[in-house]
């Protein structure tokens, strides 16, 4: 293994079981997080904590961003102390959010100016996957920094492919979350329908389970309703992000329009809840 020093930036539901996983792999982690308090369990692995993503730079030769949104980039790469305060020659910066195409081609030109790489590369998957480093990691930008990213990138996925040029995977994330938007409605919708007909919930999971539309999905987010537990894995607030970002990008379907308006009216009282609390939306 290449001993390359790493930069974790964000410690949220996904950012630290993915860190966690590359301390497991045997890398040196450098990691900062806005709220101080969530970087202590990593300490006691080992990771060296730092006040500031200016700092981390200074000490990581690869850095990954896992955070919330276009607005968190932003400060992560140019708000006081951010990543682009240092110089970048031979760094390279991934950053695994969910995010439009235009901050990463904005951000990738930044890092260029300071001689660093950028790669965007968000990931499909959720909190399981990455606890189990087997998440789907789609890449945007130059194939050489992917090439020596990618094995650590085998550490957190199961699959990590180059799919164009910056921006590229943020668009492909956009496109499979336009879908995962679809499957967590329609698999409330079918439960709340067949309910309606005083099917039992489980009867009803263990049927689509063993047809052609059973999927690990379904399976994770229809024990969540069965056991009433809408505990954020992935955020109802971050699927409205996503559906924003992908109309932006000029994603107006039928379906995509529906979605969007379900989960916008869903967030009024659920929004830091899981996805699947679209279920307890829909029911009332
Ligand atoms: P999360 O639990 O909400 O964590 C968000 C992280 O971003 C936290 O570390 C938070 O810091 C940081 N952050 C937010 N605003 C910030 C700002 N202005 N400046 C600095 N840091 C900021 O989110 P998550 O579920 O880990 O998701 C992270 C990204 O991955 C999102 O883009 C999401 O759409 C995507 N994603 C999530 C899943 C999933 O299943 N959860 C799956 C695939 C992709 P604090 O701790 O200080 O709040």
């Amino acid at each position: 293994m290449e001993q390359l020093n790493i930069g974790w930036v964000g410690l949220g539901n996904m950012g630290m079981p993915m860190s966690a996983q590359l301390i497991k792999a045997g890398y040196k982690l450098n990691v900062f997080n806005r709220s101080k308090d969530k970087a202590q369990s990593l300490l006691n692995s080992g990771a060296e904590v730092v006040s500031s993503p200016r700092d981390l730079v200074a000490i990581s030769d690869i850095i990954f961003v896992m955070v919330s949104d276009d607005a968190a980039i932003k400060q992560i790469f140019t708000g006081a102390d951010g990543l682009l305060e240092q110089d970048l020659s031979n760094k390279i910066i991934i950053n695994m959010s969910t995010v439009s195409p235009g901050i990463s081609i904005e951000m990738a030109s930044l890092c260029k100016t300071k001689g660093g790489a950028y790669l965007d590369a968000p990931v499909s998957g959720s909190v399981k996957q990455a606890e189990t480093g087997t998440l789907v990691i789609m890449v945007g930008g130059d194939e050489a920094a992917f090439n020596k990213v990618k094995p650590v990138f085998e550490k957190l996925g199961k699959l990590a492919m180059l799919v164009g040029e910056t921006g590229a995977g943020n668009n492909a994330k956009l496109a499979i979350n336009g879908l995962l938007a679809l499957h967590a409605q329609g698999l409330a919708e079918a439960i709340l329908f067949a309910q309606s007909k005083n099917i039992d919930t489980q009867s009803l999971l263990t049927l689509i389970e063993n047809s052609a539309l059973g999927n690990i999905f379904s399976k994770i987010k229809g024990e969540a309703i069965v056991n009433d537990n809408y505990n954020a894995a992935f955020a109802l607030k971050h699927i409205v992000k996503d559906l924003n970002l992908a109309k932006a990008e000029g994603l107006v379907s039928p379906l995509a329009k529906t979605t969007l308006a379900t989960y916008e009216d869903a967030a009024q009282e659920h929004e830091n809840e899981d996805i699947i609390a679209v279920f307890k939306a829909l029911k009332y």
